[in-house]
């Protein structure tokens, strides 16, 4: 089985939009997506129906969190916090029922998934040090867990080695932002896992990124939430 993971969209439409033809293209059997469907971006209800239409599994981020009032407000930076509050009133109710109903983690084919971590997955902590890695592959028990939440791809080994994945080891797989991708590569990011040949590879997909800045300044949002995009900060 060929299974495709996004995560990080945050309401970028032409983002999400081009991943899941690229996933279409590469024969993905199933999508997931880790979270952060909403948040910064200008399409935020939009995103959200395509990802009910055409993803298996679904999790909760802590801008999903946020927009429904369950992740104080407080909690973001002024950027996040202006685009949450404009997405508010975006989001039809029925799709803000539908985000908080979402969960933090969950298990689909011998994988875990999760937002930000499987260890403490509603206080939204990052996973950026070995030592944080450690006590984050004692909470889950399969092979490999898919997390997103930072927007920077990785592969942290049980063993504490960086991005040399191989089949059969333990590894927590970050697969990056579709929609605001931080690591200084401004193409989508997204996960492809195959269940059969036991294969991991992350791939990046370029996306029309200019109609989605001019959307960000056409809804007065902050203008560094466009100029970000064409950076990959
Ligand atoms: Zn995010």
């Amino acid at each position: 089985m060929r299974i495709g993971i996004i995560s990080d969209i945050h309401g970028n439409l032409p983002a999400l939009e081009t991943v899941l033809e690229e996933l279409k293209k590469r024969n993905a059997d199933v999508v997931y997506c880790l979270g952060d469907t909403v948040g910064y971006g200008p399409f935020p209800n939009e995103c959200v129906d395509l990802v009910r239409e055409r993803c298996a599994q679904v999790l909760k981020g802590n801008h999903d969190s946020g927009l429904v009032g369950e992740t104080p407000l407080e909690d973001f930076n002024q950027h996040g916090l202006k685009a949450i509050v404009w997405s508010q009133k975006q989001v039809t109710r029925e799709n803000q029922e539908y985000l908080r109903g979402l969960p933090f983690t969950a298990v689909e084919n011998s994988l875990t998934l999760a937002h930000s971590s499987p260890f403490s997955p509603e206080a939204w902590t990052y996973i950026l040090s070995m030592r944080a890695a450690k006590e984050n592959f004692a909470a889950f028990s399969t092979n490999l867990c898919f997390i997103g939440h930072t927007h920077v791809p990785v592969i942290v080994g049980e063993d504490s080695s960086i991005n040399k994945f191989k089949k059969n080891g333990r590894f927590i797989i970050n697969v990056g932002s579709v929609g605001q991708p931080r690591d200084g590569n401004p193409d989508a990011a997204i996960g492809m896992y195959d269940t059969e040949l036991g294969v991991y590879n992350l791939v990046r997909v370029p996306y029309d990124v200019e109609r989605t800045a001019k959307a960000i300044i056409d809804a007065q949002l902050p203008e560094f939430l466009a100029t970000r995009l064409s950076q990959g900060i």
